[in-house]
């Protein structure tokens, strides 16, 4: 079957697309709160963090619940942050973008198993990405599942983008080396601790055994003139970039149990380049480079 069989009203395919990306989206809310946490994502299935009530499936609609019920949840009351709907929302969004970016522009006589494949794969690594920059934004890492795991995926599927295994290969070679010489080892040597993360170099070598080498210098460049502006805006408003607060509580942790003994929380923290608390300045401040790096290679 192909595209020109099946047909489908324009308007029709973006609402479909729009839903099953803000369904995602849902479940993606899921996957940012326990992978940090060690928690398994599919079972207990979903309950409220406050009062452990399950949650039932008519309150669990993406966007329209949150909308219907006020922002609260209906066991206890408790106020529902307004980034889960923003992460339903993205979800539905990346979606719609993805089918008329990858999608609608491909010949009528495209199979429909061929569209399929492509739509789901983009889609699987941008639900993968937002992930990836929401546990960033808070815990500052970013998890090997995703960015090593990203990085296979790409390189397992270049066809699927126009592009040949050797771009594919190149083009992580490229990512890797090009975020690790300069930003890691170069700026350790000079100034005495890496400029970037390890996760950060990974990242790109993912957007380039997706994208080919330009992928992966688009992703740091566009990455880093946004996280420039980010910053911009940040210190516009708040005055001062502030760690994440989980961080935090994370290193002071870790050194109550290394105070107390615990030979393994002490080789934690001698191995943690967030070990100490970030000195004062902004050229000191930290900031994750994730986020930003995920929305570059998502443009
Ligand atoms: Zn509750």
């Amino acid at each position: 079957m192909t595209l020109r069989e099946l047909d489908l009203a324009p308007w029709l395919a973006g609402v479909l697309a729009f839903v099953w990306g803000s369904l995602w989206g849902s479940f993606l809310n899921v996957v940012i709160y326990r992978v940090p946490r060690g928690m398994s994502v599919v079972r207990p299935s979903s309950h409220c963090p406050a009062c452990a009530a399950a949650i039932r499936p008519l309150d669990n609609i993406p966007v329209l619940s949150w909308l219907w019920l006020g922002g609260r949840a209906r066991c206890c009351g408790v106020r529902v942050s307004p980034r889960y709907v923003a992460v339903e929302v993205l979800g539905g969004l990346v979606a719609l973008g993805i089918f008329e970016v990858a999608i609608r522009p491909l010949p009528a006589d495209t199979t429909l198993a061929h569209a399929a494949s492509i739509f789901l794969a983009d889609f699987a690594l941008a639900l993968a990405l937002i992930a990836a920059a929401f546990i960033d934004l808070s815990h500052m890492f970013l998890p090997d599942s995703i960015t090593l795991g990203g990085t296979l995926f790409g390189l397992a599927t270049p066809g699927l983008r126009g592009l040949g295994w050797s771009d594919a290969l190149i083009g992580a070679g490229v990512g890797l080396l090009g975020v690790w010489l300069p930003f890691i080892v170069g700026y350790r040597a000079l100034r005495g601790r890496p400029g970037m993360g390890l996760g950060d170099a990974k990242l790109v070598m993912l957007a380039g055994a997706w994208f080919g080498w330009a992928g992966a210098a688009f992703a740091l460049f566009a990455g880093a003139l946004q996280a420039t502006l980010g910053a911009i805006v940040v210190l516009l408003v708040h005055g001062r970039i502030e760690e994440p607060e989980a961080v935090r509580l994370d290193r002071e942790e870790l050194r109550r149990a290394a105070d107390q003994g615990d030979a393994e929380a002490a080789r934690a923290l001698a191995a943690d380049p967030l070990a100490n608390p970030p000195d004062e300045g902004v050229m000191a401040a930290r900031m994750p480079f994730g986020p930003f790096l995920c929305l570059a290679i998502i443009e």
